[in-house]
């Protein structure tokens, strides 16, 4: 193998520390495999908060929950560095289990204290593996029993390669998400390989918009048809629609008059910590 990658390396005029690099990219995915485990263990994964709004009057409606990873030497993860890694090892069933009882957690000591329902909902990413290989939807069930929350407060992520994978089982699992009350959306909606006739099948309830047609609407038009026409598409369908990536006033401004139901981006708010999230929504602190 060692002389075939040399081989490789001379004919397409690559040096030798193109292989050393790539003996060190798939050492470090090991060691990373191996921290990420202990770092599960040891919880020291948190997740950060980022509202996502109604266009039409600015108010937060839910929280996505974004997981990071703050390694022993205090360094921070973020997940395009480690979700990858936690796919191939399987590390993402465990890991997936655990945003999901936090998640819920955080938003029953949010209920906690505002004194009742705190009237926003928490999203949560789920993976491909994690719907192929995890009974999901009683893990839900498991974190709303023991949370006491109702599953109408809890939205659930998918990615259009979720679908692709596995449609049946993916099918299966998803209308026993549904049965618990929850909400699904289609995140990064148009970057992957869908097929529209399941989208119509799915109960998919938001179209996430990627960020990648969102932040360049105003420069690009190109962008703005994209837009225009998922929003067409989820209109259509009879579901709502989410634009990632909002990172300007105007953007909002242009997203609400074409009828997009809500926003997520730095322009309301970057990802951030439970308690900021919380104080978002204007509740007295409470007391410590
Ligand atoms: P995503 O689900 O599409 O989440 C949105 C990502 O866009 C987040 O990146 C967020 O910080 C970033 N973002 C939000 N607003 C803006 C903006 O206005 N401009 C720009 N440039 N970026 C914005 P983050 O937190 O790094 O997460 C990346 C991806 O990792 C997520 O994409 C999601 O697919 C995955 N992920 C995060 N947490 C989990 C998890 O607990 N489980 C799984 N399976 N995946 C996760
Ligand atoms: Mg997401
Ligand atoms: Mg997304
Ligand atoms: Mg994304």
């Amino acid at each position: 193998h060692a002389q075939f990658a040399v081989k490789r390396a001379k004919v397409s005029g690559r040096s030798e520390s193109y292989l050393t690099q790539d003996f060190t990219i798939a050492r470090d995915a090991f060691a990373m495999e191996t921290a990420l485990r202990r770092a599960i263990e040891n919880r020291r994964l948190h997740l950060t908060y980022q509202p996502i709004c109604d266009l039409a009057t600015g108010r937060v409606t839910s929280f996505e929950a974004l997981a990071r990873w703050t390694d022993e030497d205090g360094r921070e993860y973020a997940p395009n560095d480690f979700i990858p890694v936690a796919e191939e090892s399987g590390l993402i069933v465990p890991l997936g289990r655990w945003a999901i009882e936090e998640a819920a957690r955080t938003l029953a000591a949010w209920d906690l204290a505002a004194g009742g329902n705190c009237g926003v909902k928490v999203a949560v990413n789920l993976s491909a593996i994690q719907l192929q290989r995890d009974d999901i939807a009683p893990v839900v069930a498991a974190a709303l029993a023991a949370t006491g929350l109702s599953g109408h407060r809890f939205t659930l992520e998918l990615t259009e390669s979720a679908i692709v994978s596995d449609p049946d089982r993916i099918a299966g699992a998803m209308h026993a998400l549904k049965s618990l009350g929850t909400t699904l959306a289609m995140d990064d909606f148009g970057t992957g390989y869908s097929n529209l006739a399941y989208l119509q099948k799915l109960p998919i309830d938001v179209l996430k918009i990627d960020r990648s047609f969102v932040t360049e609407m105003l420069a690009d038009r190109d962008k703005v048809s994209i837009v225009r026409a998922i929003l067409s598409l989820a209109q259509a369908l009879g579901m709502k629609t989410t634009a990632e990536g909002v990172e300007t006033n105007e953007l909002a401004q242009t997203l609400a008059a074409l009828g997009c139901t809500y926003g997520q981006g730095y322009f309301f708010a970057r990802p951030l910590a439970a308690d900021a999230a919380f104080a978002m929504l204007g509740f007295a602190a409470p007391p410590s």
